[in-house]
């Protein structure tokens, strides 16, 4: 799911050979690697950062750079950023701050994302040491801007959002070897009034459903089994191309796709959730059982506020819709907490909700005033103290509401895609169709990246624990 927790970059272990993308890796074979030098980049914010950076990598590979693991080894220091909330945002200037002193030693540093959108050629200006600023709707300009820096000038910026362009790359570097992401709608059309993204990810642009299956086709052919398709508002894809494909035809024609075993989507709007999407995974066990909805509030009055476009009944309705459905379905949620204006009875309506919908999992946050935004003219009444007393109420009543969702899984079976071992011997982590973690023990040897079956023994607010059922 998209979720905007603080996150590192990720080690990366995939042989060159790995790498897919729209174009064929074939095409820039003849680079040599490392011929342009070497870049860092370290990756800030939601799953769509993260695999902008992976295109990114992909770039740079695809024209000579080599990827290295730490700055110190690294002529190009690039930030991917994120400005979703403040302190995303603060903590950019103060890690290019830590850069200053690289960049005497003569490398080239480059701020990526939403902040660079955001705050454009201003980081010039508070950090005279940046040579690049490319926002994240610019990236499909990316190639351009690298030659000029490599044609020596000084100072290159990519701050364009009127592109019908979506960002695709000869070639993407993937981190995880199993699971790929796959961006098929770039922007946002809605104007929530909180949310900087229609400012720094620019309009609505969705993929050509025909580029989409290529691709897919590329990743099952080297060894990817799960894929991830993104989307601020991933519901809301429409297909560029004369096929005119439905989101829900998309998903199954993904699934369909030979070699791959799970199809997942995220992030979901309520407005944009239809039947077809449902009966899509009634109709396809390939298609996973978890939908992440995020709801923001469950007071009516804060709905219109932030302008979300559904009321509470309207969501609740769509959640009764997906609880109809033929198998059961993981639903996930984002709230705010906090949003100007929100009494205690409207902070109280989304306690009732949550209590009511019974989430599987949840991501909630302060509200943050942002740059742009309508909200930021509302007054941010509401103390930072109230808002944190708020966020650990509504984050207990979860915690509750997952102890008990968990304790009724003891002794349930699920087939889970290991993704992780521990450093503990026996230990592994997989995921089930409907994204519950579940640590489990193992005698196996080596289980990375293969579907395997799990007992659940043991459950906590947070997760499951389990054994290997052989
Ligand atoms: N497109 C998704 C949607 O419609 O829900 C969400 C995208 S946003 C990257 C992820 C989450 O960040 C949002 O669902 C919201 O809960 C939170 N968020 C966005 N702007 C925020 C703000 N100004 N303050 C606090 N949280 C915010
Ligand atoms: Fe932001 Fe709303 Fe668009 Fe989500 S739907 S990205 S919250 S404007």
């Amino acid at each position: 799911m998209i979720n905007c927790d603080l996150g590192m970059s990720k080690p990366f272990d995939i042989e060159i050979g790995r790498l897919t993308g729209p174009a064929n890796y074939s095409e820039v074979r003849g680079v040599v690697t490392g011929q342009r030098g070497t870049f860092f980049l370290e990756t800030f914010g939601c799953q769509m950062n993260d695999h902008d950076s992976e295109k990114v990598a992909g770039l740079l590979l695809s024209r000579g750079y080599q990827q290295v693991e730490t700055p110190e080894a690294a002529s190009m220091i690039l930030y991917n950023t994120c400005s979703i909330r403040e302190k995303a945002a603060q903590k950019v200037f103060s890690r290019l701050g830590e850069y200053r002193e690289k960049q005497s030693a003569g490398k080239v540093i480059g701020v990526l994302g939403c902040v660079a959108q955001q705050e454009g050629e201003d980081i010039f200006r508070r950090a005279p040491w940046v040579s690049l600023v490319c926002g994240s709707a610019s990236y499909s300009k990316l190639p351009e801007m690298l030659a000029r820096l490599e044609a020596g000038n000084s100072r290159v910026t990519g701050l364009d959002t009127d592109t019908d362009e979506t960002f695709e790359t000869p070639v993407t570097r993937r981190d995880n070897p199993w699971r790929a992401y796959l961006t098929i709608i770039e922007g946002c059309d809605k104007a929530c009034s909180y949310c900087v993204v229609p400012f720094t990810r620019g309009p609505e642009r969705s993929r050509a459903s025909d580029s989409i299956l290529r691709e897919v086709q590329q990743l099952a052919e080297r060894g990817y089994s799960e894929v991830q398709l993104l989307g601020q508002t991933v519901n809301s894809y429409a297909d560029p191309t004369t096929r005119k494909m439905r989101f829900s035809e998309l998903l199954l024609a993904v699934a369909d796709v030979q070699g791959i075993r799970r199809v997942r989507f995220t992030t979901s709007h309520p407005s944009d959730f239809t039947r077809d999407i449902v009966e899509a995974i009634e109709r396809e066990p390939k298609v996973c059982d978890h939908v992440h909805l995020p709801v923001q509030s469950g007071s009516a009055k804060v709905l219109r506020a932030m302008q979300r476009t559904y009321s509470r009944e309207e969501y609740l309705e769509k959640i009764a819709m997906i609880r109809e459905a033929k198998r059961p379905i993981g639903i996930t949620t984002d709230i705010i907490v906090g949003f100007p204006g929100e009494t205690e009875a409207d902070f109280e309506e989304t306690l009732s909700l949550l209590v009511e919908v019974q989430y599987d999992s949840m991501f909630s946050f302060k509200y943050s005033p942002r740059p742009n935004t309508p909200s930021l003219s509302m007054s941010d009444s509401i103390s930072e103290e109230e808002k944190g007393r708020r966020l650990a109420i509504l984050q207990d009543k979860q915690r509750e509401i997952q102890a008990a969702k968990h304790a009724g899984l003891l002794g349930e079976g699920f087939e889970v895609l290991v993704s992780g071992k521990s450093r503990r011997e026996n230990q592994w982590t997989g995921y089930t169709t409907s994204h519950r973690m579940i640590n489990f023990t193992s005698q196996e040897r080596e289980l990375l990246g293969t579907y395997v079956q799990v007992q659940v023994t043991g459950a906590t607010p947070n997760g499951l624990v389990g054994e290997h059922a052989v």
